[in-house]
């Protein structure tokens, strides 16, 4: 039986995305065989990819002067892939702390650049700087920041100002889950397995003029000049999983685009705040303006209940809800192929537990 899936990652997929597939498994195209089973640089592939690249750019409507890059090493290795290309052994950078994810990615930065906490979220990273808090670094290779953290559940609701600096983002949680205006980014990077598809694959989306800038012993399949220019096929690629996200930027193309997506995914959140803000036995923590409209977070007003509540719920079909390790509590992670039949079931359950036991 399929469950409402809320994991934070890798996480849900479209049904119809994964009956594609199915169907698709042991004849792909005609070929005989799965795509997991022919070459890359075939004809057949090579066609998958490249339309895996044309519905994303339409999709996001990515300008001509951005390539689209398909990567491996997860978001992590940006963590050090974009200092290695973009910011040189001298350099100061300027980075957002608001959680997690932006700690992790600091840390990585320190050994290639010089770091500047240009905002902090501070404490229990409850909230998003606003942009006044911004202490910007007026030479600064460029300004990385985390528009949507993963773990806490919170969301930036502006895109920072950075005077032409260039704005990095890791936008793993929140990719295609709304517009966004391309131009205003430098470089954008993702790890699929949350709102794209299988993992094992990163997307960077990167101008071209930042592009060719890679400082020496930069290993050339980091090198994003290199995989450039040889249409991120410099070696092998993910190829199941660049095929699974094409299905899944079809599944979205057919599905109303960013448009139809953001305002899907507004409601969902908002339904799902407005149940937890109702009720005094489940709690938000986060500052009304910094909410994720992607990862909810929740507490419960008696913690000894936790265990009970994931149990029962994933009884109800109700899975992956347990917060992360370090916050502990309640999480429902809410990407685009969450639909909102399983946030009204879990407002159900909600109700009906709080009910039993409050
Ligand atoms: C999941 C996540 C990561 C880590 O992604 P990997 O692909 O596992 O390296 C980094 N940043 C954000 C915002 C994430 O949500």
């Amino acid at each position: 039986m399929r469950v409402f899936n809320f994991s934070p990652g890798p996480a849900v997929l479209p049904v119809e995305v994964l009956e594609q597939a199915r169907d698709e498994m042991l004849d792909w195209n005609g070929e005989g065989m799965s795509v997991m089973e022919v070459s890359h640089r075939g004809k057949a592939f090579m066609k998958v990819a490249g339309e895996a690249e044309a519905d994303l750019r339409e999709l996001m409507s990515i300008p001509a002067n951005y390539k689209v890059l398909f990567m491996q090493g997860g978001a992590s290795a940006q963590f050090a892939i974009v200092p290695m290309n973009l910011a040189a052994a001298d350099s100061t950078t300027d980075y957002v702390n608001t959680g997690h994810w932006s700690l992790k990615g600091i840390t990585e930065a320190r050994h290639y650049t010089t770091v500047h906490v240009a905002g902090d979220a501070g404490g229990q990273y409850l909230r998003v700087p606003p942009q006044s808090e911004l202490d910007l670094t007026d030479e600064a290779a460029y300004f990385h920041y985390t528009p949507n953290e993963t773990i806490s559940g919170v969301e930036f609701g502006y895109v920072p100002e950075t005077a032409g600096v260039p704005l990095v983002a890791d936008m793993s949680s929140s990719i295609l889950s709304q517009p966004l205006d391309v131009s205003k980014f430098g470089l954008v990077y993702a790890g699929a397995q949350k709102n794209i598809g299988p993992s094992g694959l990163v997307v960077v989306i990167v101008r071209d003029d930042l592009i060719g800038r890679a400082r020496a012993g930069t290993p050339l399949v980091f090198d994003y000049k290199a995989v450039a220019d040889n249409d991120s096929m410099l070696n092998t690629p993910p190829t199941f999983a660049w095929y699974v996200s094409g299905l899944v930027f079809k599944w979205l193309k057919r599905n109303g685009g960013v448009a139809a997506m953001g305002e899907r995914n507004r409601v969902k959140a908002q339904t799902l705040y407005a149940a937890i803000d109702a009720s005094p036995f489940y709690r938000n923590w986060i500052a009304a303006d910094s909410r994720s409209r992607m990862n909810v977070t929740f507490t419960l007003a008696r913690p000894d209940l936790d265990a009970l509540f994931l149990e029962q719920a994933a009884a109800a079909g109700l899975k992956n809800l347990k917060g992360h390790r370090v916050l502990g509590g309640m999480r429902a992670s809410l990407y685009n192929a969450m639909p909102l039949a399983g946030v009204e079931a879990l407002i159900a359950f909600m109700r009906e537990f709080e009910r039993k036991y409050a």
